[in-house]
């Protein structure tokens, strides 16, 4: 689950990280208002969840009050990458000496946390990565040790951070690394990590990631409640699918994570472009086909469907049988190809049969129905 920058910082406030203080609203007055109590300059930034809003226009320096109605008036409902600006967060502007970039995520092939800190922040990291991979200093922490000062120290040396700057990021480090443990990160990241003037580091920006499996332990209602969907996740998050949506033509439906990850390849293979992950998972009642069905139907950017199932518990003719009475229900747009394989395949198989038409097709293999679904995709 992914944090707004200005839940990122709330989160990083209880762990005593310092961060500008600053109020989320919603309307160009009440901005106003906040940064009247917040105190001039002030910074508006747009809440959306994604990268690079200040090269977009989404964050703005404002002196007085005009300028932040004029800034506040112009992001709210701004349009970032496809993301409607509909909260702006409005800070204490800070003077900055230099920007650099410090973050924890899990490195699941090590099995290791990995923390990743440059002198050179502000800017994508992954260009950083890309151009001068040597300006990132890489460590790699056990679980069970955790993070040390004294290893914090190595690092942020390794990072060649300007002296000035050693003592307040060894301590935001290890107060990061807390929170990210603590609070049930997969991924916090502050870029940048400021190095004011007067000598003081601070978190100006703020990425998280909560971890999804340990929300029992947290109180993440609000987080979940403001969760940034398109109308298609929307829809599937109340009907209860596993689904994200993307930008492709081929509409996909497959029972099962991993299933599912593989027909975006093997579409990907076939010369198409997915438009959605779903995962109908275990059972295969009408009900959820005709939910499946209908919210990839109603993507404009869906011209054919791809039904991907591999029977094992759930058996070939129940699904073949769900899917029958989910389609004498529903009106479908979009040419469907399914692949049915796995346990009583043959028994589903037969059921389909008398159904198969131009707009209904099956295939024996996924390769086989892939390409079909992508030859069907740009008809
Ligand atoms: P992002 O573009 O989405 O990563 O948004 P950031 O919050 O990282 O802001 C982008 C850039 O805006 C930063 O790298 C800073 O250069 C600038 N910026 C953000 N807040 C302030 C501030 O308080 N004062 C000044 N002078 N610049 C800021
Ligand atoms: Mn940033």
């Amino acid at each position: 689950m992914d944090l707004f920058e200005y839940q990122g910082k709330q989160l990083f406030a209880r762990y005593d990280i310092p961060v500008s203080p600053g109020e989320a609203v919603t309307e160009v007055e009440a901005a106003v208002a906040a940064a009247d109590r917040v105190g001039y300059p002030v910074v508006v930034k747009a809440q959306v969840q994604v990268g690079g809003r200040g090269k977009a226009g989404g964050i703005k320096l404002a002196a007085n009050a005009e300028e932040c109605r004029e800034h506040a008036s112009n992001i709210i409902g701004m349009d970032i990458k496809g993301h409607t600006v509909n909260v702006v967060w409005i800070e204490r502007a800070s003077d900055i000496a230099e920007e650099y970039y410090a973050s924890f995520t899990l490195d699941r092939a090590k099995k290791l946390h990995l923390g990743m800190l440059s002198a050179q922040g502000g800017v994508e990291i992954e260009a950083v990565a890309e151009e001068n991979p040597d300006a990132i200093a890489k460590i790699w922490i056990d679980p069970v040790d955790g993070l040390t000062e004294a290893v914090a120290r190595a690092w942020v040396a390794a990072a060649n951070l300007n002296p000035a700057a050693t003592d307040g990021a060894v301590d935001i480090l290890l107060k990061l690394y807390n929170a990210y443990v603590d609070g049930d990160g997969d991924l916090v990241e502050i870029n940048p990590l400021i190095l004011t003037p007067e000598g003081k580091v601070h978190a100006l920006d703020a990425k998280v990631s909560l971890d999804n499996n340990a929300e029992f332990r947290h109180e993440w209602a609000e987080y979940a409640a403001t969760q940034e969907r398109d109308d298609r996740e929307q829809a599937a998050h109340e009907a209860d699918l596993q689904y994200v949506g993307l930008e492709g033509s081929v509409g996909i439906i497959a029972n099962g994570a991993g299933l599912a990850m593989s027909t975006l390849d093997v579409v990907n293979q076939a010369g198409g472009s997915p438009a959605n992950f779903l995962d109908v998972g275990g059972g295969a009642d009408a009900k959820k086909f005709i939910n499946a069905l209908t919210i990839i139907d109603n993507d404009p950017r869906v011209k054919s469907i791809l039904i991907n199932i591999f029977g094992g518990i759930t058996r070939g003719e129940e699904v073949a049988n769900g899917i029958v009475a989910a389609l004498g229900q529903i009106d479908i747009t979009s040419p469907i190809v399914i692949r049915l394989d796995g346990t009583n395949a043959d028994e589903g198989r037969a059921i389909l049969e008398p159904h198969l038409s131009e707009k209904l097709q099956m295939s024996p293999t996924m390769l086989e129905a892939a390409k079909t679904a992508v030859a069907l995709a740009k008809r």
